[in-house]
């Protein structure tokens, strides 16, 4: 019987099996489906997690990331790479179900993230990292005082257009409808801003460039095609929240949900069931940073701790 069972090997992830056996917790398994460093091992500049900087060549996410397992497994972090499947509880025991097997745990922290959205429009996958992002907090300085668009409609898209106006010299707001389903007070904020130009009812067809990066976008407007020479694109259609490992047989999930599938936790990390936690992008208000999900583990990292210590004292 695993003490703790930590689902996900990013940042959250691996920071809560360096708090949690460093602690005190001697059997933690951490499951992670490939290698451990989560999703921004995928990103070629890091220039945002405190303490860790390097001007040029700028650091990348796997550089930034490749410590971290190491110093977790020196405490007694054990890695199994399995995807896992489901988890269920039974009394006051886990069942963790892996594509190889079924372990049972004291405690469960959920750490497997969340993944933005594609929008689908052509050379999308090609330039991604490279003039198409997903994240304003992290891209949006790389294009300061140049023009960048932003696609989508909703809240993020509007926050992170606005966002962003306060970097670049100008923000082209993409949107495929006439009407935005932002919050209203937002929606004002951006139709007030004089660095935000609206592209209304109009569509990304293709993004282009070279092997340097991106140079533009070809816009489909009421049947028109615009060129839109901008060196970036920052994608906000929604977000796929990795959240299947808590669904139920019967289709319910095992702990409670927000309207968006992500896990609700309280300041210490824990879910409405008693040793299960969630931490990082996956959990409700997530800032969707590193340096964030880093210390979500770390809360729940110790949350899990005094849980076994207290549940579970021999
Ligand atoms: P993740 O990093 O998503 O890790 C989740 C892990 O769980 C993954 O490794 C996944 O393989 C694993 N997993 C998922 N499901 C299962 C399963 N069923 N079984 C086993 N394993 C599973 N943040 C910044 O602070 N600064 C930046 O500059 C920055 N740039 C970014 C650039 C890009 C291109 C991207 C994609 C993200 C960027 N981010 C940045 C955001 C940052 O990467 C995330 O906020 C952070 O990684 C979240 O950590 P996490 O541990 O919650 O989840
Ligand atoms: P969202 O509300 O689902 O909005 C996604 C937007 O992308 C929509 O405007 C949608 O257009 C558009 N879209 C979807 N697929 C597209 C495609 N293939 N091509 C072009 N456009 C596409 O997602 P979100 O903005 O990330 O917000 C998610 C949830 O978090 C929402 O509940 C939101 O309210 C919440 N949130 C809240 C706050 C806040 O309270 N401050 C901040 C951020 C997010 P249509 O409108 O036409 O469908």
């Amino acid at each position: 019987m695993l003490d703790l069972a930590i689902i996900g090997g990013g940042p959250a992830g691996l920071t809560a099996g360096l708090y949690a056996t460093r602690g005190g917790l001697e059997n933690v398994v951490m499951f992670e489906m490939g290698l451990p460093g989560g999703q921004i091992t995928q990103s070629s500049e890091i220039e945002n997690y405190p303490g860790i900087f390097r001007e040029e060549p700028h650091l990348t996410g796997m550089e930034l990331m490749e410590p971290w397992p190491k110093q977790c497994m020196h405490f007694g972090l054990k890695h199994q790479m399995s995807e896992v499947k489901q988890v269920t509880k039974e009394g006051n025991i886990f069942k963790i179900v892996t594509d190889s097997d079924t372990v049972e745990a004291k405690s469960v922290i959920v750490c497997t993230g969340s993944t933005p959205k594609r929008a689908g429009f052509k050379g999308e996958d090609e330039f991604f990292g490279k003039g198409v992002s997903t994240c304003a907090t992290c891209d949006g300085f790389f294009y300061k005082d140049k023009e960048v668009a932003v696609l989508g409609g909703g809240d993020t898209a509007l926050e992170e257009a606005l966002y962003l106006a306060n970097i670049c010299s100008k923000v082209y707001l993409i949107h495929r409808r006439d009407s935005f389903r932002a919050a209203p007070p937002t929606i004002k904020r951006v139709e007030n801003n004089s660095k935000i130009e609206l592209i209304l009812n109009a569509n990304i067809k293709e993004a282009y460039g070279n092997t340097m990066g991106l140079d533009g976008l070809k816009i489909e407007q009421n049947g028109k095609e615009i060129d839109l020479k901008v060196p970036g694109v920052f994608v906000f259609v929604g977000n796929n929240v990795n959240n299947s490992v808590l669904k139920q047989d019967d289709g319910s999930y095992l702990c409670k949900l927000n309207s968006n599938g992500e896990v609700i936790v309280d300041l210490k990390m824990r879910t409405d069931i008693d040793g299960l936690y969630a931490a990082g992008d996956i959990r409700v208000d997530a800032a969707k940073q590193v340096v964030c999900a880093a210390g979500d583990g770390a809360v729940a990292g110790m949350s899990a701790l005094n849980y076994v210590q207290e549940h579970f004292n021999d």
